[in-house]
């Protein structure tokens, strides 16, 4: 996290009247009920509470360490499991895009998300398909000569959920909880999500067992319809460059919701489809036709859906009306306090 919004963070809180304390768990104890009892830090010694947040990271010092609450791998049907990433600078005065690309690669997709000050670029891959050096050399060739003495940085990323997020006396969140590879950049809102339903639950009916059902049934709800969209990218890819990406259409199992909705889609019931699985998506109705239709899938059934309509007129409209994204950014960073 930049160092900016630590340090947001951190006034917000103090202004709440909490208390900020910075030192490394090297552990936590639980009492016979299975309660996390307290911690062990670094400088402090012991350190006892009522209630913990895990927000560890990918290490999971509470949940998993210390209450060893199971984690269900999304490695069989969603591949990326690491990615490199390289910064590179931008040109003060040159045009922002508006958008995050990614662009698929032979083993991933590439992001380049474009700062005001520098661009964010990266690979996404599947280690069982790419070493990270051949990664890197592959990262490198796409970005170009900018890209050659810039530095690299390797992460190693575990894709999956735990089974429960909060769990007697400790809400695991972010990290910790569970991650979806970064396709449709949905991390932060799962954190978002899980951080609503565990204070609506609260507030209404405290750190009750049935409480934390239905907080946990619900992120795992999320979690698992964010899963099933992703993979459908993958499914429904109508590439053969590469093993990865045969392997991603070919030999990825699908959940039974996701192979309904394809098999629906194919034979002209999509609709009744999305209604009778509503209670599983986690993405609408409109995302499902923005994917399967830019996937390029159509059967005689969706030839309706050939044509897109395009409106040329809207797009002047912006361009006359509206400033260009640096212009945007320029004059809100004027604005703000
Ligand atoms: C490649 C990639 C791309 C991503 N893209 C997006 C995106 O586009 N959109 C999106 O919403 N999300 C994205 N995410 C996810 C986003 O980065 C995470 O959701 C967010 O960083 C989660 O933060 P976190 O606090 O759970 O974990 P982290 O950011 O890893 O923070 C964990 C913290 O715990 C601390 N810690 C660890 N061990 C100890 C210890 N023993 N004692 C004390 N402190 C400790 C660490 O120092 C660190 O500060 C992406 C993630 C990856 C890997």
């Amino acid at each position: 996290m930049p160092d900016c919004w630590r340090s947001f963070l951190k006034q917000r809180a103090l202004q709440q009247g909490l208390t900020h304390i910075t030192d490394t768990v090297l552990g936590c104890e639980c009492n016979a009920e299975g309660d996390i009892a307290a911690l062990t830090l670094q400088t402090r010694g012991r350190y006892a509470a009522d209630f913990y947040i895990d927000c560890s990271g990918f290490r999971a010092l509470l949940i998993e360490q210390g209450l060893k609450i199971p984690f269900i791998e999304f490695g069989e049907n969603l591949f990326n499991d690491a990615a490199v990433a390289i910064g590179s600078l931008r040109p003060t005065d040159a045009p922002i895009q508006a958008e995050t690309v990614s662009q698929a690669m032979s083993a991933g997709w590439a992001w380049a998300i474009p700062l005001q000050h520098r661009i964010g670029n990266g690979y996404v891959y599947s280690r069982a398909h790419l070493s990270a050096e051949q990664a890197e050399r592959e990262l490198r060739e796409h970005l170009g000569p900018q890209a050659e003495t810039l530095p690299a940085r390797h992460l190693n990323m575990r894709i999956g959920r735990r089974t429960r997020h909060w769990h007697r006396n400790c809400l695991a969140v972010g990290l910790s909880q569970g991650f979806i590879e970064p396709l449709e950049a949905t991390a932060l809102m799962l954190v978002q999500l899980t951080l609503v339903q565990f204070v609506t639950e609260l507030s209404q009916h405290g750190n009750a067992p049935d409480a934390q059902d239905r907080c946990n049934q619900e992120v795992n709800r999320m979690f698992d319809g964010v899963r099933d969209y992703i993979v459908a990218h993958y499914k429904l890819n109508g590439r053969s460059d590469s093993d990865y990406w045969i392997d991603a259409r070919e030999h990825a199992p699908v959940s039974d919701t996701l192979g309904a909705l394809m098999e629906a889609w194919d034979s002209g019931q999509f609709e009744d489809a999305l209604q009778r699985y509503s209670p599983s998506l986690a993405y609408l109705r409109p995302s499902w036709y923005v994917l399967f239709s830019g996937m390029g899938r159509f059967s005689e059934h969706a030839g309706a859906l050939r044509t897109p309509t395009r409106h040329p007129e809207r797009t002047q409209f912006v361009q006359q009306h509206y400033p260009d994204h640096l212009s945007a950014l320029r004059q809100m960073t004027a604005q703000s306090p």
